[in-house]
């Protein structure tokens, strides 16, 4: 999530997360962002912010869309700490990592 920025393809109009090195040009725009409350991790208690578009968060809550439809250029890891706040590295010290 951190040093990238969200930007929407002015061809297709698909969502990208591209490095924050990028400038903006012909190809891409920024887009307006909405800051997602996580829950609070089961572990560590940290709840993340993550900065999503507005129009996904609400296809996703709104509309009911299923999270991998939605944000498919997530991480499975990212999309996890949506939906429960847990980190991928807490889960694993929670219930080991050697899967
Ligand atoms: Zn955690």
């Amino acid at each position: 999530m951190v040093g990238k920025v969200w930007v929407q393809d002015l061809k297709t109009d698909e969502y990208l997360r591209i490095e924050t090195s990028f400038h903006p040009g012909d190809k891409y725009i920024p887009v307006e962002l909405y800051v997602y409350h996580c829950p609070p991790c089961m572990y560590c208690a940290k709840a993340d912010l993550f900065p999503l578009p507005s129009d996904l968060v609400d296809q996703w809550l709104d509309d009911g869309k299923f999270i991998q439809d939605v944000f498919p250029m997530l991480s499975k890891d990212e999309r996890e700490i949506l939906i429960s706040g847990t980190h991928s590295e807490c889960w694993n010290k929670m219930f080991g990592d050697d899967e």
